[in-house]
């Protein structure tokens, strides 16, 4: 449990990291909370030779209003998400999602921007900007772009993200009035889901269904054509492929999906305006 050896680099700005990026290429990976990067390093499934820290990098955290979004930088943690007073009046569902994140400890560390990048398809935070329909700002050696988050997660645990290119901000629009709910089937509490749903509005968004984060556009589809919730859920595992583990069959997940999609659906046409 040891990782191997690396060469660390701590990034004093976002230009710095970009070059050491560029200097050092396929060697290196970045580091921000280290929640996901670290364990992988100690089990030897990545073994970067160089380490760039962007932790010191307090100029991408932050969650501010501008227009009629809010942006988030890349290195705001779970935390300080769960308890943005701007993202608990705007965007509920991402504050109260961030607060089911794993402990205390791993809310401390983890990051939006990391959380995002790992692609994990049982993390929660993707499912989450699928819902919002999220912009990921990327930049690299040329400049910004913008990806949504419907062309961001594009296979088991990889991005649309160049390797010469940072996260930067992720841009979600306000919805104060908007329904939504998360829920989040976990066998202890601080486990990643089993399964997972994040609905806002008429998106409707799966965790752990699948090798990626994906949107549930059969679920969609039935109520943009005016069907029930309890329809529409029944939709849920459509176009999904789920893990099938000792611990969860495939079959078993596909129904949870059905009875968590149903549920989320209720609980955002409670909350909707
Ligand atoms: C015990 C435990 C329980 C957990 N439970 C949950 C849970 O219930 N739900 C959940 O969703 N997650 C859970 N997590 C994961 C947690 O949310 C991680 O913090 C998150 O997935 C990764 O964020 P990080 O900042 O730690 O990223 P890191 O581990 O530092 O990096 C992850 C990856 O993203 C890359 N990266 C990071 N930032 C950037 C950037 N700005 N630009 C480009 N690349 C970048 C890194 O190079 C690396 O490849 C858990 C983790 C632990 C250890």
């Amino acid at each position: 449990m040891i990782p191997a050896a690396f060469t660390y680099k701590k990034a004093g700005s976002v230009d710095e990291a970009l070059s050491l990026l560029a200097e050092h290429g396929d060697d290196a990976k970045l580091l921000a909370g280290g929640h996901s990067l670290l364990p992988l390093m100690k089990l030897r499934l990545a073994v970067p030779e160089v380490l760039i820290d962007l932790g010191g990098l307090r100029e991408l955290s932050y969650v501010r209003e501008e227009g009629d979004e809010v942006r988030i930088g890349a290195l705001t943690r779970h935390h300080d998400l769960e308890h943005s007073e701007l993202l608990q009046q705007q965007v509920p569902l991402l504050a109260h999602a961030a607060g089911t994140i794993g402990d205390p400890q791993v809310r401390h560390r983890g990051t939006i921007g990391g959380s995002l990048v790992h692609g994990d398809p049982a993390s929660d935070l993707p499912a989450v900007a699928l819902a919002l329909d999220a912009v990921l700002v990327a930049q690299g050696p040329s400049g910004t772009r913008e990806i949504p988050a419907t062309e961001f997660f594009t296979d088991f645990f990889e991005t649309a993200l160049g390797e010469d290119e940072l996260l930067v901000e992720v841009r979600v629009k306000k919805a104060p009035q908007q329904g939504w709910d998360f829920q989040k089937f976990t066998k202890r509490a601080i486990d990643w889901a089993v399964v997972g749903v994040a609905v806002a509005g008429q998106r409707v968004a799966l965790v752990n269904m699948g090798p990626t984060p994906m949107r549930a556009r059969g679920v969609e589809e039935a109520l943009a054509s005016g069907a029930s919730p309890a329809e529409a859920a029944e939709r849920a595992a459509e176009d999904t492929s789920p893990p099938d583990q000792a611990g969860a069959s495939a079959e078993y997940r596909e129904h949870l999906a059905k009875v968590l999609v149903r549920r989320a659906l209720e609980n955002a046409a409670n909350r909707g305006a």
